[in-house]
């Protein structure tokens, strides 16, 4: 079974783990299937995937309550990552998110603590100190960042100064491939994991001459093509995913690529055939739609003003997207509507088309991925 080191430690965690965005609800509590959820993810644990990826704003927290009773009776054998929200970064916030979610897992300790996404309004430093003390206190083993930069994992990295950075988490997958810029070769090169979330982008349809290959390899290799992408991103022995699955075929499926390789030429086959196509696109040609049911910013005023108090707001992204750093790009649709006007649809990455558009007054074209191309 693939076993990989967690950063520079000596814990051993699977390659592939269990997400759980959405098992117990997304963004407020759902507790209509918790049997049915924790049936699977202990399915899960005994077929190997004993990494599972929570965090407290999943379900509004109900997600750990269902991680707590799927790990009742095994809890030593499980690895238990969870995050502490953005707009929880400041250190006594830190303190407080990490005992609510100990309640909720019903754990003594979590494995590994990560923040959720970075908030520039309060320093590292002060989050770092707290996490630190958090593993002093015997509450948390390790700690990672989600959705950081690289500047930010090096201010983080620097500041800790008796316990390594081991992990950060982003998203990573044939279809979103940013972190293979700059990311990723600074965690190969500092023994940091990477935890590649939305592995198999959401669950993605594919189509047309894409579609063609996966079906081939799939022949050859008796995989499915979710297997054969999982299979793809941990030919970096530095990357470990964590796709969800709420499906027990699903669920079998993801296992299995534990023990499974693909060729390298194959490797680079997918690589070719699924290279994102990242365009640069006016941002008034985009038109910005609900997110999921997610409430989203529809007037740069708005934007600015944060009135939906997201963290890191619009304006907060702005300023390091102004200094040239920028995450990943945001994802449209082409717009199918007849007279197509504007002719793109915002998919994802509500927070950072306005951080865009403050950043550079409008006037400067957008990174995106075009997610229905016309061919
Ligand atoms: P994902 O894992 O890329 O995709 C999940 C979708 O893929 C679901 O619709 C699932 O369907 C489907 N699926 C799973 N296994 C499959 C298979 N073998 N064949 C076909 N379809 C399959 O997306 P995600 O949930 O966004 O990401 C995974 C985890 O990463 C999350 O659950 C969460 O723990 C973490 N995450 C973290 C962040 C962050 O900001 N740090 C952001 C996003 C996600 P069923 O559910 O029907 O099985």
């Amino acid at each position: 079974m693939k076993l990989r080191a967690l950063g520079p430690t000596d814990t051993k965690i699977p390659a592939v783990g269990q997400g759980t965005m959405g098992i117990g609800g997304y963004f407020t509590r759902d507790d209509s299937s918790d049997a049915e959820f924790i049936r699977l993810l202990k399915l899960g644990f005994d077929l190997g995937l004993r990494l599972i990826d929570t965090a407290e704003g999943y379900g509004g927290g109900h997600s750990e309550e269902i991680v707590g009773k799927a790990v009742h009776g095994i809890r030593e054998k499980v690895f238990i990552a969870t995050k502490c929200s953005s707009e929880h970064s400041a250190y006594d916030l830190v303190i407080r998110s990490a005992e609510a979610s100990l309640r909720r897992l019903k754990t003594d300790w979590i494995d590994l603590y990560q923040t959720h996404w970075p908030d520039p309004r309060v320093p590292i430093e002060e989050t770092m100190r707290a996490m630190e003390e958090l593993v002093e206190a015997g509450k948390i083993r390790y700690i990672g960042l989600s959705n950081c930069s690289v500047a930010e994992a090096r201010r983080a990295q620097d500041c800790l100064s008796h316990v390594p950075l081991v992990a950060l988490q982003h998203e990573y997958s044939v279809f979103e491939r940013t972190v293979e810029t700059q990311l990723l070769p600074w965690c190969s090169e500092h023994q940091v994991t990477l935890l590649a979330y939305s592995p198999l982008s959401r669950g993605k349809i594919l189509d047309g001459q894409r579609k063609n290959l996966l079906d081939v390899l799939g022949r050859k290799y008796d995989l499915s093509g979710a297997q054969l992408f999982l299979n793809w991103l941990l030919e970096n022995p530095s990357v470990v995913v964590i796709p969800k699955a709420s499906n027990e075929l699903h669920l079998r499926e993801n296992a299995a690529v534990l023990d499974r390789t693909i060729d390298p030429a194959d490797h680079r086959k997918i690589s070719e055939l699924f290279q994102p196509r990242i365009v640069s696109i006016p941002t008034d040609e985009i038109e910005v739609l609900e997110e999921n049911g997610r409430q989203i910013y529809k007037t740069l005023q708005e934007a600015i003003e944060n009135r939906f108090n997201i963290v890191p707001g619009p304006l907060d992204l702005s300023e390091q997207v102004a200094s040239g750093e920028i995450l990943k790009p945001i994802k449209v649709r082409v717009n199918s509507l007849p007279f197509k006007k504007p002719p793109y649809q915002l998919v994802e990455g509500r927070v950072r088309y306005w951080a865009w558009v403050i950043a550079y007054k409008g006037g400067v074209p957008i990174p995106a991925i075009v997610e229905n191309p016309e061919e």
